[in-house]
């Protein structure tokens, strides 16, 4: 079968090369991580130009299933998927990772965008972001008795004395963890609910150090045909 598979989270590799053995398969990345060079199948790379781009690219090379399997949060191209699907023709398969759940001892408290995390902030003064970028375009924002923490991809920010920038790729561990809260001395911690195993020890870190979680809601997404929470079920649906 002709299958695109949009990617950019490590479930979307394990379920390519999955896949690959049996199907005729192009994995799509958006172009912010370079794809590895040993891959068995065509990678492709950079955006399609909206749902009219996508649903020209299913038909061009004759795609007989789109499965999706973004990053939770990437919401735009999931709502393209299944719109260009629709258009084509053809079935759209999403993977939908399972989001973290608090325990008994955690304190998160959500919120919905940035003018809501805005007010949460107010109580904290040593706050620990790790939304990716969207921090630094609001640091012209950071009030007096404010430190930022911002943990994201590579980035080099104007200097400031009330921000510091980590350039940091995952997957972290529960030492390390504590360790960056400890000794940045950090309050609160801003994370969103990503799920999975690889970025999860912060929650476990705060957890042990009392510390809330300032949690950002997750993003709608339209009703793909199929949804699977797990990759494994996608591969072995395929015959994988
Ligand atoms: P987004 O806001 O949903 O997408 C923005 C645009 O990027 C899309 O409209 C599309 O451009 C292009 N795009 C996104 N994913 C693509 C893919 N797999 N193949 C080809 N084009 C793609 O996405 P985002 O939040 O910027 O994330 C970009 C990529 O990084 C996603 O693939 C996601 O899986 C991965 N990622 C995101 C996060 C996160 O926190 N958002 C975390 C880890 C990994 P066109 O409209 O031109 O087609």
């Amino acid at each position: 079968m002709r299958i695109l598979l949009l990617g950019g989270i490590g479930e979307a590799l394990q379920l390519a090369r999955r896949l690959a053995c049996r199907h005729e398969l192009t994995y799509s990345l958006a172009g912010r991580v370079r794809p590895r060079a040993d891959l068995p199948y065509v990678v492709r790379v950079g955006g399609f130009g909206g749902v009219e781009g996508l649903r020209d690219f299913l038909r061009r090379n004759n795609i007989e299933l789109l499965l999706d399997v973004t990053h939770p949060y990437a919401a735009q191209i999931s709502r393209h998927a299944v719109l260009a699907a629709k258009q084509a023709h053809i079935p759209v398969w999403a993977y939908r990772r399972p989001p973290w759940q608090p325990e008994a001892e955690d304190n998160w408290q959500p919120f919905r965008d940035w003018s809501e995390l805005r007010i949460a902030l107010a109580a904290f003064s040593r706050p620990l972001f790790t939304i990716g970028l969207e921090p630094l375009r609001h640091s012209h924002e950071i009030p007096p008795d404010q430190h930022w923490l911002v943990r994201c991809l590579e980035t080099q920010p104007e200097p400031s004395p009330r921000l510091t920038v980590l350039n940091a790729t995952g997957p972290f561990g529960l030492e390390e963890e504590l360790h960056l809260l400890r000794h940045w001395q950090v309050d609160v911690l801003i994370s969103k609910n990503s799920g999975g195993k690889a970025v999860a020890a912060k929650l476990q870190a705060a957890r042990v150090q009392g510390i809330p979680v300032l949690m950002w809601q997750r993003p709608e997404l339209p009703a793909a045909d199929e949804e699977f929470d797990a990759v494994e079920v996608i591969a072995g649906r395929l015959g994988c």
